[in-house]
């Protein structure tokens, strides 16, 4: 995917369109065009806004919408004194089905992983893929306790799922590391969190789901 980079900040965008009736006004477009002209411009903004927050190839928010994403919730966490659960997700031994398959056996890999995390979390948890094979979920509302049950749940249905690219079966499995914001001050120390139990379930052997601290 190509990466839109907006000069100008996302909310003076959303202001411009939210005014687009009255900047429309002031050109000199025949009056029977200038609906149609509103109508074309608010979907191009809508779409385009859509593509510079998604990921191409599995349709998840991108990593840029993680990261104010992350910050939003982390402030508003804050801010109410509510809880919020990092999970950091990263498929075990990804390279090796690359290599041994191709690159669009991976990317079905990828594309399939992705489904299966959007069927396996609430509404109200956001799903983004960090880059490569590295995933990442907010649960909103969920304590570090809490949010082992749905991680736990998508671990064991990879495990458990078929899938099959061109006549082949393959095993894919997923680590896990989840952090909370529980005695967190800064993002990237929350984000840190989870970034190391991840690593703790690697070194313990992978396709497991470990919490920080
Ligand atoms: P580990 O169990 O330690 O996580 O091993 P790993 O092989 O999964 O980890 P590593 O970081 O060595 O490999 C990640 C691979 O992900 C390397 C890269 O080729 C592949 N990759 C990254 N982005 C994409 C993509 O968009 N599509 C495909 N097919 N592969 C990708
Ligand atoms: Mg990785
Ligand atoms: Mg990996």
């Amino acid at each position: 995917m190509t990466d839109i980079n907006f000069d100008l900040p996302s909310d003076v965008l959303d202001e411009i369109q939210q005014n687009i009736q009255s900047i429309i006004e002031s050109f000199d477009i025949p009056d029977d065009n200038k609906f149609d002209v509103i109508r074309k411009i608010n979907f191009m903004y809508t779409q385009t806004k859509q593509l510079s927050i998604t990921d191409a190839l599995t349709n998840l928010y991108n990593r840029r919408y993680f990261e104010t994403t992350f910050a939003r919730e982390f402030a508003r966490a804050k801010r109410y004194n509510s809880q919020l659960s990092l999970v950091v997700v990263d498929i075990d031994w990804f390279k090796k089905i690359n290599d041994t398959y191709g690159h669009s056996c991976g990317d079905y890999v990828l594309r399939e992983l992705s489904w299966l995390m959007a069927e396996n979390f609430r509404q109200t948890d956001i799903i983004f893929r960090y880059g490569g094979e590295e995933f990442v979920i907010l649960l909103t509302e969920t304590d570090g306790n809490s949010a082992i049950i749905p991680v736990e749940r998508l671990r064991r249905a990879v495990e458990d799922n078929k899938f099959k690219f061109k006549g082949v079966e393959l095993n894919v499995t997923i680590s896990a590391g989840i952090s909370s914001n529980k005695d967190v001050n800064e993002v990237c120390q929350m984000f840190d969190n989870a970034d190391k139990a991840l690593y703790q379930a690697k070194e313990e052997g992978r396709n497991r789901v470990r919490t920080f601290g």
